[in-house]
């Protein structure tokens, strides 16, 4: 469906192409790869102008480069498509804690009550499954061997007509024997199109049981039609979820998904094959860095934390050396995270602006080894927030404290808060002579 994104990503990033013909071919596959999944055309574009209109007018931050920060663009506005930050809830907020499940025949309820029965059992709910399809004659013998199959307990009512009764009965019963999360499968018989007495039978069941969730489980296949059934359901119900099944078997899943996120609906799972576990949370973002390659997603977006913050550093820094903070041991502890990543601890002090010209830092005296700051980041671990803020405070039984917490040396506790006290006067010296610079400056 969406796969070969993935390896456009790839390309893209590793390619050797100039960055403008790169950027244009990458978005021409994107386009191709969203439209033959059925994502609605004009979406399409305007995601696509969206993009190259951020492309205009923003930069990449320092260290970041062009085509990494493309690619976290493109992963912005994608996963803005499939439903933005939206995370569902899948924990209930109370038990015990009633699903019912909605849909068109064939849709993939009965399955995904027994996948949903399987999730919950794994967390470690007592679940149970009530079958209330009255119209195919073998519905509740096929979830009575999904439930035989996961190990969950199915009431059903075999030869009973009265889907009303049953859901009601069945509930009932799991809520005396305590279950803690009840999945109600229904019948669904009608075909699309026919939304008003689907939403009619979800009506009369509802009221029977008054579940605390009811989800509609659309096909993938369907693709933008998804929109007008995820929406007038998503009107109908104030508690509705919806669960996409079968979005491994087509190529209009991505169709199905982009229009019921635009409905506003909560999509809480998506169902990704047969089997009883293939069954996944959904959440845009992940989803969205899965069909771009998990892995250099994650590496670009850990790049662009890590930039952050160093950038959040660089500013302590300055207002500390412009006289308007303090530099406290726990700035120390965040510089020297950012720092095992970015660099060396001199290149801050160059970085600085108007730094850099002033010239003699006693660099050497700044630089931390990575064994050294292994034990640092160990001793400052076991500080204090009291400790870390003020460190003067620090006094030798505290030492011998902090060293026993941290498996470290008394003398290396020293050696931090000596190293503390040298930034301290390095920052100070910086200060006089920023002053000494601003006046030599101020007489021309
Ligand atoms: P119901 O009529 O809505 O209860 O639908 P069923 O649960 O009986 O499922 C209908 C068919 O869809 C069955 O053959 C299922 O195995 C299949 N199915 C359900 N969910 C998925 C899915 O996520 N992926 C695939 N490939 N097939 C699915
Ligand atoms: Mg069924």
């Amino acid at each position: 469906m969406l796969d070969n994104l993935r390896d456009a990503v790839r390309k893209f990033l590793t390619g050797s192409s100039s960055y403008d013909k790169a950027v244009e071919d990458f978005i021409k596959e994107l386009q191709k790869s969203l439209i033959s999944a059925d994502v609605n055309v004009k979406l399409v574009f305007s995601l696509t102008n969206k993009i190259k209109e951020r492309l205009k007018n923003e930069k990449p931050p320092t260290y970041i480069e062009r085509r990494e920060w493309f690619i976290k663009i493109v992963y912005d506005e994608l996963s803005n498509l499939f439903g933005g930050d939206k995370e569902p809830k899948v924990i209930p907020d109370k038990i015990p804690y009633v699903i019912m499940l909605v849909g068109v025949q064939g849709t993939g309820k009965t399955t995904t009550a027994g996948k949903l029965a399987y999730f919950y059992k794994k967390k470690g709910f007592k679940v149970g499954l009530v079958g209330a399809d009255v119209y195919r004659p073998a519905a509740l013998e096929q979830l009575q061997q999904l439930g035989q199959q996961i190990g969950v307990p199915v009431y059903g009512e075999p030869g009973e007509k009265d889907a009303v009764g049953i859901a009601k009965r069945g509930v009932e019963k799991f809520l005396r024997e305590k279950m803690e999360i009840i999945i109600v499968d229904t019948a669904g018989r009608h075909g699309y199109g026919e939304e008003a007495a689907l939403l009619e039978e979800m009506k009369n069941i509802y009221e029977a049981i008054k579940p605390d969730e009811v989800t509609l489980v659309i096909d993938a296949s369907i693709g933008q039609k998804a929109y007008d059934l995820a929406s007038k359901f998503n009107q109908a119900s104030k508690i509705g979820t919806i669960i996409i099944t079968k979005m491994d078997g087509t190529a209009k899943g991505g169709g199905a998904l982009s229009a019921v996120a635009a409905t506003g609906a909560t999509i809480k799972f998506i169902g990704t094959g047969e089997k009883i576990d293939e069954l996944e949370v959904f959440n845009p973002r992940r989803f969205v860095a899965r069909i771009l390659g998990m892995g250099d997603i994650e590496t670009i977006l850990e790049k662009i934390k890590e930039v952050e913050n160093y950038d959040k550093m660089q500013k302590k820094m300055e207002e500390v050396i412009s006289g308007k903070g303090k530099l406290t041991l726990r700035d120390v502890y965040n510089q020297l995270i950012a720092l095992r990543k970015m660099g060396p601890l001199s290149k801050l002090f160059q970085l600085l602006p108007g730094i850099g010209m002033l010239g003699q830092i006693p660099e050497d005296q700044l630089k931390v080894g990575e064994e050294k700051m292994r034990k640092w980041l160990a001793i400052m671990n076991s500080m204090t927030y009291e400790e870390l803020d003020n460190p003067s405070i620090i006094d030798k039984s505290r030492m011998r404290r902090i060293a026993l917490g941290s498996g470290t040396e008394i003398e290396d506790v020293k050696e931090l808060i000596e190293h503390y006290n040298l930034m301290q006067r390095t920052i100070k010296m910086l200060k006089r002579r920023k002053k000494d610079v601003e006046k030599l400056l101020g007489q021309f």
